[in-house]
């Protein structure tokens, strides 16, 4: 049986629609790409934010920007001026209608919507088989980005779980000037909560709740929460909710395994996008877009996302066990990171470009009592584990 085509991207989302527009780009020697996406059509679901450096991918398409940036206690606030390397937001609607136009303009590539991918590929004579709704599709090669069905608390750190409002007010007022990154809520003390506002004029703004903790939360256990710290921020006012925004990100995940077999790939949020100690994934995706589909052009075979280096998972992965053992120090530390540290160091390393003295600018702006201690927890945990081990 021939292959119906050389590629399919299982997940015409941010990952599956980023590649496919880089693959675009190689115009007739493009592979023959097919992409099954499960949504009958694209919402404006989310929003992507992220710094922009010199060499961030689409950065020409954000909807907004901030060149100030707050971060706020009970006890202190304080305001970053980011001015060199501000932070973008692109909508998803934009993102979308650009990859779409982007992958219109090369017919070897096809997507089609409404069709979901329910059951576990096989493989024979080569060639990859999915079953979907009622067609069956081959391929010689398959990279798949669907999301973990259902997180479970022990596959993380800890997660990131989120739900905003996009609001309109009738009278001004926010300060359109500068995004709140972070304000933090004594909530509940067992995690890390805090809100987060992008203010897209005087009268409007998404205005999010975010918890950091050992398990998923469901939004619905949130929407009480985010009205209240809604009507604190709007002064009691009537707003009209525009959209909602949620999600649950991993912080610090195993990311999905590969096959042993080259020609199948998991790729997205769940495979290694997320960005351990933020969660941050949009230009993670993009970076691995571009090396993927220069792998495929140059191998056949695509390339899933490559780890980090020693020292960011080092730090990221002390960071989170800190974080996660006392929630109650997250405030200080985040305002201390972000007060303390050189700006564009701090941008570099929460961009994944961290140089060894960015590493160093990093740690010295935290606490060191706690990490320290964090550390010699850590150490220990290991020697008694690979001790037990021993003895066992
Ligand atoms: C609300 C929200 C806001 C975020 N904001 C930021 C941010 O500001 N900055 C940042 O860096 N990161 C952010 N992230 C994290 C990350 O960038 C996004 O989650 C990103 O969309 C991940 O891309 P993905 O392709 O892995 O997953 P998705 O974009 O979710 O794509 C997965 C796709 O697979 C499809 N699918 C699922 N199951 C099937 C199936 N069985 N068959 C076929 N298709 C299927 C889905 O419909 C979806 O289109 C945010 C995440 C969320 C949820």
């Amino acid at each position: 049986m021939p292959a119906n085509y050389d590629l399919i991207i299982v997940g015409g989302g941010c990952a599956g629609l980023s590649l496919a527009m880089r693959l675009s780009e190689q115009n007739l020697n493009c592979p023959k790409v097919l992409i099954i996406e499960r949504r009958d059509h694209y919402v404006n679901d989310r929003t992507w934010c992220f710094w922009c450096t010199e060499d961030s991918y689409l950065k020409h398409l954000p909807s907004h920007h901030w060149e100030t940036i707050k971060i706020k206690s009970a006890q202190e606030s304080s305001y970053i001026n980011c001015k060199d390397t501000p932070y973008l937001m692109i909508e998803a609607k934009v993102f979308y209608e650009h990859a779409l136009q982007k992958i219109a303009k090369n017919n070897r590539i096809t997507i089609v919507f409404n069709e979901s991918v329910v059951t576990v590929p096989t493989k024979t004579n080569e060639l990859w088989h999915f079953v979907g709704n009622d067609e069956i599709y081959t391929a010689k090669t398959i990279v798949d980005t669907r999301p973990v069905k259902i997180p479970q608390h022990g596959d993380a750190i800890l997660w990131q779980s989120f739900y905003g409002y996009e609001i309109e007010c009738a009278n001004a007022v926010f300060d359109r000037n500068i995004a709140t990154l972070m304000d933090f809520d004594d909530y509940d003390k067992t995690c890390v909560c805090f809100n987060y506002i992008l203010p897209t004029s005087t009268k409007k703004a998404l205005i999010e709740i975010t918890i950091f903790a050992v398990h998923p939360i469901p939004y619905e256990n949130l929407k009480v929460k985010l009205e209240k710290v809604i009507s604190r921020y709007t002064a009691n006012q009537a707003y009209k909710t525009i959209r909602t925004e949620h999600g649950i990100l991993p912080m610090g995940n195993k990311p999905q395994t590969n096959s042993h077999d080259k020609s199948y790939i998991y790729a997205g949020l769940f495979a290694g996008a997320a960005r351990p100690s933020t969660g941050y994934a949009f230009q993670r995706i993009q970076r691995w877009a571009d090396y993927c589909a220069k792998a495929i052009y140059q191998t056949q075979y695509p390339i899933s996302h490559q780890p980090d280096s020693i020292s960011q998972t080092a730090m990221d992965s002390l960071f989170l066990k800190l974080v996660r053992a006392r929630p109650n120090l997250a405030p200080t530390i985040f305002i201390k990171l972000f007060s303390q540290c050189d700006t564009p160091k701090l941008i570099r390393f929460l961009s994944d470009k961290a140089k060894l003295f960015d590493y160093i600018a990093v740690m010295l702006a935290l606490p060191p009592a706690p990490f320290l201690k964090q550390l010699l927890i850590g150490f220990f945990e290991k020697t008694i584990g690979h001790a037990t081990k021993k003895t066992d």
